[in-house]
């Protein structure tokens, strides 16, 4: 029976959450298609993520064990999940959309003659063919995008599906794969992480989300405070980034990252449509703006108009208190 296979996108010995979003749903697409789920995860020791995956239900989990992947490099992955690709001939392959993920799977769909459908927001596999909706234009419409190859990939936005775990009894598939480190032409020769302790946005399940209505340094000090006091990551609006009070990495939207914690704080955003298109998919949205008509309140769950330099030290202490 042909299967579908999720790769895994897994560090620092944590499943990124968006995988096991991915993973979930193909277990039901599976179900539904009456094929077998697969995943794959490719470490220096993946040993130490087959519980987790195990936790969501796949069927069979294929295991490359090799010491190039104790950090992240695109070619070795190709190479890896390719040789996969050709010895379980899946019908299809899912990746959670990550940075690396659409570099990965274009090279890997050019390799095994296969559709690719980047960034979907949702996907379904009906008959012969995979059907899937993509986000464009600053996510003001929703294009359907069709593949009928006979194997399909997609990358699939975070936040698009739930993580559900159903626990199953998978087997653990070790494929044998031997790397020439020799060969590649990118070295890596260092990692820098630009976030320090701080919670991975992208991953985040609390984001703190900076406008440029917090102005100067004091703001930014009001937006670490909360953020700390949540533990969540900090996030802002190009507004922000361009003024260089948050470093660009953190910038969300359309031309930032797209996040979709459980908890959104938008303090001091307008809530322009390309920051919209990184954010509106977060699950209960905290608007603080001093500005009652800022279109953020259209999206917000909860919505706090006022000062925010009055607000959040008041915020910060209450969640300080309650947390103690
Ligand atoms: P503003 O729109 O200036 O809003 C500031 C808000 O703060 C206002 O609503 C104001 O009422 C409020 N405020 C001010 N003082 C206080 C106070 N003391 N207390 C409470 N509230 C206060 N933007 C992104 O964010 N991400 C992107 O990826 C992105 N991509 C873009 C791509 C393109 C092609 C283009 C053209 C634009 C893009 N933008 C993006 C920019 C976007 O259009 C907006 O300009 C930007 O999001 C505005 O940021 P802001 O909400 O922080 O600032």
């Amino acid at each position: 029976m042909s299967h579908i296979l999720v790769y895994i996108a897994a560090t620092d010995g944590k499943v990124k959450r968006s995988s096991l979003e991915v993973l979930s749903y193909c277990r039901r697409l599976a179900a539904d298609n009456n094929l077998k789920l697969s995943a794959a995860v490719l470490d220096a020791d993946p040993s130490r993520y087959t519980d987790t995956i195990n936790q969501y239900g796949a069927d069979t989990i294929f295991t490359v064990k090799e010491p190039v992947f104790a950090n992240h490099l695109n070619t070795p992955l190709i190479e890896g999940l390719s040789k996969i690709i050709s010895e379980s001939n899946p019908r299809l392959v899912a990746f959670a959309s990550t940075e690396s993920a659409k570099e990965v799977m274009g090279a890997l769909a050019a390799r095994h003659q296969a559709g690719a459908i980047p960034d979907v927001a949702s996907f379904s596999l009906n008959g012969d063919s995979v059907e899937a909706e993509r986000p464009v234009m600053a996510a003001k419409v929703l294009s359907v995008t069709s593949s009928s190859s006979p194997l399909v990939m997609v990358s699939v936005r975070s936040g698009s599906y739930d993580a559900v775990e159903q626990a199953g009894s998978a087997e653990v598939q070790e494929v044998a794969f031997d790397f020439d480190e020799g060969g590649l032409k990118n070295i890596l020769k260092e990692v820098i992480s630009s976030s320090g302790d701080k919670v991975d946005l992208s991953e985040a399940e609390v984001v703190v989300a900076a406008g440029r209505g917090i102005k100067d340094a004091e703001g930014v000090k009001l937006v670490e405070d909360l953020a700390d006091a949540l533990g969540a990551a900090i996030g802002a609006s190009r507004a922000v980034t361009e003024s260089g009070l948050f470093p660009a990495t953190l910038q969300i939207g359309q031309t930032g990252k797209v996040v979709s914690p459980q908890l959104y704080f938008a303090i001091g955003i307008s809530g322009a449509i390309q920051h919209v298109a990184g954010m509106a998919n977060s699950k209960v949205i905290v608007a603080i703006n001093k500005d009652a008509d800022a279109p953020i309140f259209q999206y917000a769950t909860y919505g706090l108009v006022g000062d925010l330099f009055k607000i959040l030290p008041l915020l910060t202490e209450q969640i300080r208190s309650v947390k103690a």
